[in-house]
């Protein structure tokens, strides 16, 4: 976790190089009031069904549109909003967003469709999230069951903490996937304590399957974990039709990346919602 946090922090001030200092606390201000000044929105991402061809989930993935400093990427702001405890504002935010377009999908007659969110460590450690998001999915009437909570491996620290957590988020019948896995430099013990339904490997071993041979070994490796633990598993960052090709021969069951779609606001992506 320190780690992840560490490396967030030098991306971020290195692509702000020049007059960081001053920025960073210039942009928490403006992610301060980014709420209220309806700059942050929500733009979703495809997965696809290889099976199927059919798309039945999503990824929801946070924008900011800043008068100063135009698209910031969640890549910069998240640790900062992390940093500064916004990100308990910002992550409830979003949670309800969903909830909104799940209810709008849902009115619409999509029924079946499921909405992965991404939460940050600091928010995973917060005690009140379930009650939260017991709260959205009463408010807006939503099954559990439409609703998938993405946490990243490196905030999945096999503690008793974390166990009390995710069982509570079970029971309440969410999704959990774990995001960005394989890069978490955690050890596997977890994969049998936690109720764990989804794997998401991650797009730096996705990025050269079919090229590299260690990538190859690494991708198909997870997905046969995947299958024998019993979880779904699915592969972020495709962007080229080897890799699907890759990915079908090696019964990898959903695919996330350019090569499907970008991240995209709710209109553009009503096409792909089945019945
Ligand atoms: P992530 O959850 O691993 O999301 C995947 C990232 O890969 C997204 O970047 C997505 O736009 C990008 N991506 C998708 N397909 C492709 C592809 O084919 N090629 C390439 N090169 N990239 C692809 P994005 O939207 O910039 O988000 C970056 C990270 O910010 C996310 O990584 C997630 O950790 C975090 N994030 C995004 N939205 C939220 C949010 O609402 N809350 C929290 N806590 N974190 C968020
Ligand atoms: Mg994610
Ligand atoms: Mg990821
Ligand atoms: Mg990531």
């Amino acid at each position: 976790q320190v780690k992840e946090k560490g490396r967030a922090h030098y991306r971020f001030y290195q692509t702000n190089m020049e007059s960081s200092f001053p920025n960073y606390i210039i942009m928490e201000s403006h992610l301060r009031k980014a709420i209220e000044k309806e700059e942050l929105y929500i733009h979703y991402q495809p997965q696809m069904n290889l099976s199927t061809g059919n798309v039945d989930s999503f990824e929801a993935l946070i924008r900011w549109n800043n008068r100063k400093f135009g698209f910031v990427s969640p890549g910069q702001f998240i640790p900062l909003a992390e940093e500064t405890g916004l990100i308990h504002g910002i992550g409830e935010w979003v949670l309800e967003q969903v909830c909104i377009q799940l209810k709008d999908w849902r009115l619409k007659g999509y029924k079946n469709v499921r909405i992965a969110i991404n939460i940050s460590p600091k928010q995973f450690l917060q005690e009140q999230l379930v009650e939260t998001i017991r709260g959205y999915l009463a408010k807006y009437e939503i099954p559990a069951s439409c609703l998938e909570i993405e946490i990243t491996e490196g905030a999945m620290q096999d503690t008793q903490q974390t166990l009390k957590m995710l069982k509570k988020l079970k029971e309440l019948g969410v999704f959990i996937s774990v995001d960005d896995f394989g890069t978490g430099y955690s050890s596997l013990n977890y994969l049998k304590r936690f109720p764990i339904d989804i794997l998401k490997i991650d797009q730096s071993f996705v990025r050269e399957i079919g090229s590299n041979q260690k990538d190859s070994a690494i991708t198909t490796t997870i997905i046969h974990l995947a299958h024998s633990l019993g979880l779904e598993v699915i592969a972020e960052g495709v962007e080229e039709e080897g890799q699907v090709h890759f990915l079908k021969e090696a019964n990898c069951q959903k695919a996330q990346g350019f090569y499907f779609s970008k991240p995209k606001c709710p209109e553009e992506l009503e096409h792909y919602v089945h019945l």
